[in-house]
């Protein structure tokens, strides 16, 4: 087997950045995925998409982002709504802080502001406020159906031409005199000159097969959905006091997670102590969830990065070797950009953000960390 381009990892960021070298003609692509697409963390995560970070590049990118959000989700047909985030507090320094941050979000265009009890109990009518002193309202963020984005992208990359192996497992990247030359797979040998590594919590291991380190670490995270309801809140909102979100996905079904203490790089097993962790919270600010069945309960990997951004683009050691991981729990609402900019890097040879380019394994290497303090969960 040949390819131009394999990409290792059927997640969001595997199916975005197929999906985007497709539509600009980069068509003989290869896409490997172990299991099946989404499997990973694409398929666990809260569904959340905002600008609402703390540094000029993850702002600037999120807020193109999300421009790319309203356009996929007309041209693809899913589900996407710009339902905003309410960030609450509890304690004056949450607030200084966060209003700090919101002049930098301002500065680069995303509208948020902190508002007040009174606004809040608008935004969401069941909430009890009880104890919230304000909150951060960002109303350009919003939610997305994670399986229709990953399917629907990985649907179009197919009509046009992209092959995509599930059930396949990337085994080895093949590096000659310091460039790609192919890849080993549970499906036979590919050879390629161009790889990208997109494959989550097993990015560490396959980069390690071309002699890359990539500093990454797989901390188990969980969640939990209760059973249906109409539309009761727009909102994703964050309790920043305790890490606890919560959600009302698409199909209507309330999506809830907390931050509980977890080793890293452990395999992911079941924590029951996380649902009465993430439900007392909840109970108390919003007190009909005492009534509601839970469905079902998960966990999967946030792929931390020293600084939480991600590890973005062309690596130094090896020619021909990309990467797209280390999402530090918010990979998902940045698919579509990073799809957009790794085919940039592929076909233009550099990104269209001069703030990506800052995102590469090299600030780690040269010690340039930029770190982000609005990570949720
Ligand atoms: C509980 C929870 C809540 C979250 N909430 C949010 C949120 O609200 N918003 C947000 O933006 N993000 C959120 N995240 C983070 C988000 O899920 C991830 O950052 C995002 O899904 C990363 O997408 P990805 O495609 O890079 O990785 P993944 O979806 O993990 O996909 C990587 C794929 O690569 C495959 N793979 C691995 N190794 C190999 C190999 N050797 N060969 C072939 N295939 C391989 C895996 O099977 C996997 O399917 C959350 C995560 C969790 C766990």
């Amino acid at each position: 087997m040949r390819s131009e381009v394999v990409i290792i990892g059927g997640g969001m960021t595997g199916v975005s950045i197929a999906y985007q070298l497709a539509k600009r003609g980069i068509t003989d692509v290869i896409l490997l995925e172990k299991r099946y697409l989404g499997s990973g963390s694409s398929f666990r995560c809260g569904t959340g998409i905002r600008a609402s970070f703390t540094t000029e590049e993850h702002i600037v990118l999120q807020k193109h982002s999300i421009e790319m959000w309203k356009e996929l989700s007309e041209e693809l047909g899913f589900f996407y709504l710009r339902g905003g985030y309410l960030w609450l507090f509890r304690k004056e320094e949450q607030v200084n802080a966060f209003r700090e941050f919101s002049k930098i979000h301002n500065k680069y265009g995303v509208p948020t502001r902190i508002i007040y009890p009174d606004e809040i109990k608008e935004l969401a009518p069941t909430i009890n406020t009880e104890g919230i002193i304000a909150a951060l309202y960002d109303p350009l963020a919003g939610k997305a159906d994670p399986f229709g984005a990953v399917l629907s992208h990985a649907q179009a990359c197919k009509k046009m031409g992209v092959k995509i192996y599930t059930q396949t497992e990337a085994k080895k990247i093949d590096v000659r005199n310091g460039k790609v030359i192919g890849v080993d797979t549970t499906a036979g040998y590919i050879e390629t000159n161009k790889v990208v590594i997109a494959a989550g919590y097993g990015s560490r291991d396959i980069a390690k097969t071309a002699g890359v380190d990539l500093p990454l670490e797989n901390v188990p995270h969980h969640a939990l959905v209760t059973e249906k309801f109409k539309e009761v809140f727009k909102p994703l909102v964050i309790d920043w006091t305790s890490s606890a979100y919560i959600v009302q996905t698409y199909a209507g079904n309330i999506l809830m997670g907390i931050d509980i203490e977890e080793q890293p790089n452990i395999p992911l097993t079941q924590r029951i102590d996380f649902i009465p962790t993430v439900v007392k919270v909840m109970v108390k600010l919003f007190p009909w969830l005492r009534y509601v069945n839970v469905l079902r309960y998960w966990s999967g990997y946030y792929v931390m990065s020293p600084d939480r951004h991600p590890i973005l683009g062309p690596v130094d050691e090896v020619e021909g070797l990309y990467v797209a991981a280390g999402y530090s729990g918010h990979g998902y609402m940045m698919g579509p950009i990073v799809g957009r900019l790794i085919a940039e890097w592929i076909i233009d040879g550099k990104p269209s953000l001069p703030q990506a380019e800052r995102l590469t394994l090299r600030r780690i290497k040269e010690g340039k960390l930029i770190y982000e303090k609005a990570v949720v969960g």
